[in-house]
C-alpha cells in the first residue's frame, strides 16, 4: 500500500501495488494526467504500508479510504459509486449485503466504501466461502440453493442462534483486517471442541483455519521465484507442515511413500511406489513391483503383495507416511501388512476425483487450494506418471519380442 501525503500530513491519495517501486514511480514519469499533476504539485512524502496479501490488502485500503478521505480516490467523489458491505444486527439471524445508501437505524454495521463494487464483491465471496451467512430472510425448514453449496448456515430453525452470532462477530473482525484474532478465536474454540469430544465442529474450525491461511497468503509472481530461489523450498515447507497438521502426525513428513496399483488388461499388473523428500519429487528412490499373484485383477491383494514386499527392504530409509491411491478399502488393507510387521507410521488413503483424505479417523476434504493437499495430489500424479511410463515400456518390450 502507498499513501501520498501533502504538507499539511494530509493525505491525498491511497493506493496498492504488487510491485510498489515501479506503480509509485509511474507517478511521476510520462506525461501527467490530472491526478498526477496534483501529485506532482502537493505530495511531499510517500508513506508505505506492507501486508501480507491481496486480500488484506484490500481491506486495508478500504478502512484507510473510509477514515482518511483521501480527495484524490475517486471513489469519494461520485456518491452513486460508493459501495458499503452491511450487516443488519437487528435481526434475529443477521443478514450481510452490499448496500450503496448509508442505512441509518444504529443495528447496521457498515464497511466501505469499496473502492469499487467488484472489489466489495471480491472481498465478500472469500468471507462467505469462509463464513456462510444469510443474505436475506431465510425459511425455517427448507433449505436454499446456498445452503447446498456450503455458503448459507441452513434453515433458520436447525441453526445454533449462539454459533452465528459467532460467526457474525468474526465476520465483523475480518473485515476490520484484524484476521489473526480471528484465527486465534478459532483456534481456541477448536481446542474447546476436540476437548469435549465434538470432533465434526474441531475439523470444520481446522478447515476454515487453513483456508484462512490460503486467502491471506502472499500473492505469488513468477519473477518473485528469480528473485527468492527459497520461495519454492519455503512452500513445500509450509506444504508438509500443514499436513502434518491435518494428520497430526508426530514428525513432519520427511519421506513419504505413494503406492499406486495399476494393469495392463489384466496382465501386466504393476505396483508403482514414487517417494518424496522433504516436499520434493525424488525419483532416485522410484520403484516397481511386478505383482506375482496370477489372474485376477484384485486391487487389495495387490497392495497387500506390494506392502509386504516393500516392508522387507529394511535397506531403504523408512517413511514418515504411507500415501494409498484408493478409498477407505485400499487404505485398511494396506495398514493390516504395515502393522502385522509391528510399524506404527500413518496410513492414509487419496481418493482418486473426490480429492478426498481417508485416514483411520474418517475422511478429509480439503479446500483445493491447500498447501497440503497440493503436496499429496503431486504425489499421486507422479505415482501415475511413473506407472504409466512402465506400462509403455512394457508394451514396446512384447512388441520387439514378438
Ligand atoms: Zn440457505
Amino acid at each position: 500500500m502507498y499513501l501520498f501525503e501533502n504538507q499539511n500530513a494530509h493525505i491525498l491519495y491511497v493506493g496498492k501495488a504488487n510491485r510498489l517501486r515501479s506503480r509509485v514511480r509511474s507517478y511521476f514519469t510520462g506525461s501527467p494526467g490530472p491526478k498526477e499533476q496534483i501529485i506532482r504539485r502537493d505530495c511531499i512524502a510517500i508513506r508505505f504500508i506492507v501486508v501480507r496479501s491481496e486480500l488484506e490488502a484490500l481491506l486495508l485500503e478500504m478502512t484507510l479510504i473510509g477514515r482518511l478521505q483521501p480527495p484524490l480516490n475517486a471513489v469519494l467523489k461520485n456518491e452513486r459509486a460508493r459501495v458499503y458491505i452491511d450487516i443488519d444486527k437487528g435481526l434475529a439471524h443477521p443478514t450481510i449485503k452490499l448496500t450503496r445508501r448509508m442505512p441509518e437505524e444504529k443495528q447496521h454495521v457498515r464497511f466501505g466504501p469499496f473502492p469499487s463494487t467488484t472489489a466489495a464483491r471480491h472481498v465478500l465471496s472469500v468471507i462467505r466461502k469462509l463464513f456462510p451467512y444469510y443474505t436475506k430472510k431465510h425459511d425455517a425448514r427448507r433449505s436454499c440453493l446456498f445452503c447446498h453449496l456450503g455458503l448459507c448456515p441452513g434453515p433458520t430453525d436447525s441453526v445454533n442462534i449462539t454459533l452465528y452470532k459467532t460467526t457474525i462477530r468474526h465476520i465483523q473482525l475480518f473485515l476490520q483486517g484484524r484476521i489473526d484474532k480471528v484465527v486465534r478465536e478459532l483456534e481456541h474454540d477448536m481446542q474447546e471442541a476436540s476437548k469435549k469430544e465434538d470432533f465434526e465442529r474441531a475439523l470444520s474450525l481446522k478447515q476454515t483455519i487453513n483456508h484462512i491461511a490460503f486467502v491471506t497468503q502472499p500473492v505469488i509472481e513468477p519473477d518473485l521465484y528469480v528473485q527468492d530461489p527459497l520461495l519454492l523450498d519455503r512452500q513445500r515447507a509450509h506444504g508438509l507442515s500443514s499436513l502434518q497438521k491435518l494428520l497430526k502426525l508426530p514428525s513432519i513428513p520427511k519421506r513419504i511413500e505413494a503406492y499406486d496399483m495399476s494393469h495392463l488388461q489384466g496382465t501386466d499388473a504393476v505396483g508403482s511406489l514414487v517417494v518424496v523428500t522433504n516436499g520434493a519429487p525424488d525419483s532416485q528412490s522410484y520403484r516397481r513391483f511386478k505383482i506375482k499373484l496370477g489372474g485376477e485383477n484384485n486391487d487389495l491383494a495387490m497392495i497387500a503383495e506390494v506392502m509386504s514386499r516393500r516392508l522387507k527392504h529394511t535397506e531403504w530409509p523408512f517413511p514418515d507416511l504411507f500415501v494409498i491411491d484408493g478409498g477407505s478399502a485400499q487404505r485398511e488393507s494396506a495398514e493390516r501388512i504395515i502393522r502385522q510387521s509391528g510399524v506404527q507410521t500413518a496410513v492414509i488413503g487419496l481418493a482418486k476425483r473426490e480429492e478426498v483424505i481417508v485416514t483411520a479417523y474418517g475422511t478429509i476434504k480439503l479446500p483445493r487450494e491447500d498447501n497440503a493437499l497440493q503436496l499429496l495430489q503431486m504425489l499421486r500424479d507422479e505415482a501415475h506418471r511413473f506407472a504409466r511410463s512402465y506400462h509403455h515400456q512394457l508394451r514396446k518390450k512384447h512388441l520387439l519380442g514378438a
